[in-house]
């Protein structure tokens, strides 16, 4: 079975991880959510080590003592992140840690650090990643390419409900504040930043439901299996 690579960028909140998620389990691919790693890189930065972010040194040292690795719970039926083997999926999704890393996300040895391990991750291809640098640095080669977007209110009104699911109730405005803050840093860094790649398909999210996210990227996938087919024969 022919296995390509399936990188999905975009804004914050657009339903970048619950379509890829849905893409990959219908194509028995392995899902990869790169901001769950930025996250996590933050969680140990702020919460545990408590670094400065103005120090290399630091900053070094900090990077060698991180073991990252997805791990499947068959309690939630869900892959999480492991932080030198134990599950922080709950904490790096608190407002504090959004808070804090787009701006540890700016940092070049963070970058490389993460980077390299997510390039590892795919290595033999079928896998589903999403970020926000997936088509333009981490595979520029990637056979397919999703940038997606959609409305700010929409985006943040869809955020406060998950944080609520979690057990979170957090004022919109707050919300909506905390993705303009991430949107500008992410696309204004110089490491990196946030932006289309030119063969990227653009899909907005804003009047579509998962389903006919997942539907549209699912022929797309079968539109680039079929032209690899092609260009072969
Ligand atoms: O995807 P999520 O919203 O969880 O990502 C959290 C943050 O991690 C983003 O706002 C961005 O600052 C950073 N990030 C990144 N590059 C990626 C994935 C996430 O800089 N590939």
């Amino acid at each position: 079975m022919r296995k390509i690579i399936i990188a999905i960028d975009g804004y914050s909140a657009c339903g970048k991880s619950s379509t890829a998620k849905t893409v990959a389990k219908a194509l028995n691919y392995t899902y990869i959510d790169t901001g769950a790693m930025y996250r996590a890189v933050t969680y140990y930065f702020m919460e545990v080590k408590f670094i400065s972010l103005t120090n290399e040194k630091e900053i070094q040292r900090a990077l060698g003592e991180i073991d990252l690795d997805f791990r499947y719970n068959a309690k939630t039926m869900m892959n999480e992140i492991c932080l030198n083997g134990a599950s922080i999926e709950h904490e790096i999704r608190k407002m504090s840690i959004s808070e804090k890393v787009s701006e540890v996300s700016t940092l070049k040895q963070v970058r490389q650090f993460l980077v390299a391990q997510q390039q590892k991750m795919g290595k033999r291809k079928g896998i589903v990643m999403d970020g926000r640098d997936i088509g333009t640095v981490v595979f520029p080669q990637a056979e397919l390419k999703i940038f997606m977007t959609a409305d700010i209110m929409e985006r943040a009104k869809r955020r406060q409900q998950e944080l609520l699911a979690q057990g979170q109730l957090v004022p919109l405005e707050e919300v909506l504040d905390n993705l303009k803050k991430r949107d500008f840093i992410d696309s204004t860094r110089t490491e990196s930043p946030l932006k289309q790649a030119v063969d990227a398909v653009v899909v907005d999210t804003t009047y579509v439901t998962l389903d006919e996210q997942v539907e549209y990227i699912l022929q797309l996938f079968n539109a680039t299996i079929a032209r690899q087919i092609q260009g072969q024969s």
